[in-house]
């Protein structure tokens, strides 16, 4: 009997979980990326330029 290696599943980078190839989209990077994720990120993208400034500004940044 011999090990069999795992098998290596990319990572969404929206959700942190492991991206079967057969389901896999790739982002603009070329990253695999769950099909449902990549659309949301295309939303949330969307969102960023639709919020209005005020909220922006909520964004902490360390001093
Ligand atoms: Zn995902």
């Amino acid at each position: 009997m011999r090990h069999s290696q795992p098998i290596r599943f990319p990572v969404c980078p929206m959700c942190n979980e492991a991206v079967e190839i057969k389901t896999a989209k790739t982002d603009h990077d070329g990253k695999a990326i769950h099909e449902e994720c990549y659309v949301r990120s295309l939303e949330a993208k969307k969102k960023l330029f639709l919020v209005p400034p005020k909220k922006q500004r909520r964004i902490e940044r360390p001093a």
